[in-house]
């Protein structure tokens, strides 16, 4: 099922990237990050994932211990995460949006599908990386779009989050095709889904295909889930291994972690475990938990 490969794929790409998140481009061009490197932005040591992996795990965790999506446990493994910091690498939250901090905050007094930010401003790509273990699982479009709701509810995010889940169920189903096929086929399939809902002129370079022609001045690598989802495209497209992939995600500049991790999401199911390099792998904070989780997650979805 790939569950290791993308999961690890993901946690390896969001380390990578934490030790020079909110860097400029033109820095990391001086100086580019070609190894997993520690302290940096959150003085933490190498091999620290952050607030990326860790909503990951808690999701997994949840639908291991339920058997299926509850979103009330799901948020509560969000609050253990936010206010007590497990699912972290130490013990301690150094990591998170703003638009997540406020729908956690909303679940003390809301059920969890009325805690998500619904302003434009609330577009941060928050649920997008978060999103992947639920990729990977046989539910349909509204469950994955409920899934972005419990912290980011406006239609742009919910929208890039079914875009993710089905960029990973084609390429499950397509390993055979080249990335670009399966992004082709991704977008076939999203404008069949979406015929009658306009929400997707606001993804028309990927939907397009116009990105195909893209260079690196048109990539915007910020936090908002649009930029986001071009620049993960814009690296699988541009790379032919994982190892670049996510080099050259984190090498844009600023969201560097979830940039990375969540187009090392992808790299690593298409490449496999085995691409994504050993030493990087090892050096993973708690990576035994992660890959018993990704094991449990692996019996429990089929
Ligand atoms: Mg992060």
């Amino acid at each position: 099922m790939k569950i290791k490969d993308g999961i690890v794929g993901f946690v390896v790409g969001d380390a990578l990237g934490v030790p020079v998140e909110f860097e400029s481009r033109n820095k990391l061009k001086d100086s580019p990050v070609t190894e997993m490197i520690g302290y940096g932005t959150y003085h933490q040591p190498k091999g620290t994932f952050s607030d990326d992996s860790s909503m990951i795990l808690a999701t997994m965790d949840s639908i291991i211990k339920k058997g299926h999506i509850d979103y009330e446990d799901i948020m509560d493994c969000f609050s253990e995460w936010c206010y007590n910091g497990k699912y972290t690498p130490f013990g301690e939250t150094f990591d998170i949006g703003i638009t997540t901090r406020k729908a956690i905050a909303n679940y003390t007094k809301n059920p969890p599908l009325e805690c998500g930010e619904k302003d434009f401003r609330d577009n941060g790509n928050g649920s997008l990386m978060r999103i992947l273990p639920i990729a990977f699982m046989d539910v349909n479009k509204e469950t994955i779009k409920e899934m972005s709701s419990l912290t980011h509810a406006h239609d742009i995010s919910k929208t890039a989050c079914v875009y993710y889940c089905y960029l990973v169920r084609t390429i499950l189903e397509n390993s055979e095709k080249t990335l670009k096929e399966n992004i082709q086929l991704t977008n076939s399939k999203m404008k069949e889904m979406y015929k009658d809902d306009d929400i997707l002129n606001i993804f028309d370079s990927i939907i397009d295909e116009n990105i195909f022609d893209f260079s690196e001045e048109d990539i915007k690598s910020t936090g908002y889930v649009v930029d986001t989802l071009e620049a993960v495209i814009y690296c699988l497209l541009n790379n032919d291994n994982y190892k670049d992939t996510v080099l050259a995600a984190v090498n844009l500049g600023g969201d560097t972690d979830t940039i990375a991790a969540i187009a090392g999401g992808v790299a690593g199911i298409y490449y496999g475990y085995d691409s994504i390099p050993k030493e990087w792998i090892d050096s993973i904070t708690k990576i035994d938990y992660v890959l018993e989780l990704c094991e449990e997650f692996e019996k429990v979805i089929k």
